[in-house]
């Protein structure tokens, strides 16, 4: 079977002792490919190194930490995003947290950084990998007003109304390989065609097992969603899989 990793932090700490052999482990497991996440400048040079390293792989998405990013930041990931445009697949993450944020002044301030990377992707036509953390509303309506290309909300937790816009508006969901202890996951699965989902780890974080995640676990999240559709693995496996490609643009079908 193929699969494919959508979203993963592999420059983390977590990965420096052992960082080629989760990559080796991945590929070994059937990954075609994944999408590695930059969180900021310092994190955007360590992952070019790692792409570098595995042409055709690892790839590269340029974003931040939603909910701890400066305006300075933000400026200096939009300049090194520009510099090395045709290295990068896509932006992001970014977007609007208003889970670790709650005062109304700092959750205010997200939003022109969050136009701003907007800005930046329409700028590349690159698609954007979006973190809506109990702000998915906030986020989809920024979305639909200002940004016309293709959207994947990341590890969507949000209610079933705006999983619907997203349905509607023809964006795409990215599930955990732990999505199915979440009811709004579980029910975005149900509620999204199959050729608007895709397979992640969140890589670190979000592990369906007692240890550290890794890009090798979309196994388990295939096979969670096999079940709660009543599909073949293989099927779910293939089709997240064509669909990672295709809407990173890594010449899918
Ligand atoms: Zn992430």
């Amino acid at each position: 079977m193929q699969y494919f990793d959508a979203h993963t932090h592999l420059d983390m700490k977590h990965y420096d002792n052992d960082r080629d052999r989760v990559i080796a482990r991945a590929r070994d497991a059937g990954l075609v490919g994944m999408v590695t996440s930059s969180t900021g400048p310092g994190s955007f040079r360590r992952t070019l190194g790692i792409v570098e390293k595995y042409p055709g792989l690892v790839h590269h998405s340029a974003g931040c930490i939603v909910s701890r990013l400066t305006p300075g930041e933000a400026e200096k990931i939009v300049v090194l995003t520009r510099r090395y445009a045709s290295q990068i697949v896509a932006v992001g993450e970014v977007g609007l947290d208003y889970y670790w944020v709650r005062d109304a002044g700092a959750r205010r301030a997200q939003e022109p950084l969050f136009l701003r990377f907007i800005e930046l992707a329409s700028e590349l036509a690159l698609p954007m990998v979006v973190h809506a953390r109990r702000a998915e509303r906030e986020a989809a309506e920024m979305l639909e007003r200002h940004f016309d290309g293709d959207v994947l909300m990341h590890c969507f937790d949000g209610p079933r109304e705006v999983a619907q816009q997203v349905a509607d508006n023809g964006w795409s969901v990215t599930l955990p390989a732990n999505f199915s202890r979440y009811r709004n996951r579980r029910e975005a699965a149900k509620l999204l065609p199959l050729t608007q989902l895709m397979l992640e780890t969140d890589g670190p974080y979000l592990s369906p097992t007692s240890g550290r995640n890794e890009p090798a676990n979309v196994r388990l999240g295939c096979r969670a969603l096999a079940e709660l559709l009543g599909l073949e693995p293989q099927e779910v496996a293939k089709v997240t899989t064509d669909n990672a490609l295709r809407f990173y643009r890594l010449g899918g079908p």
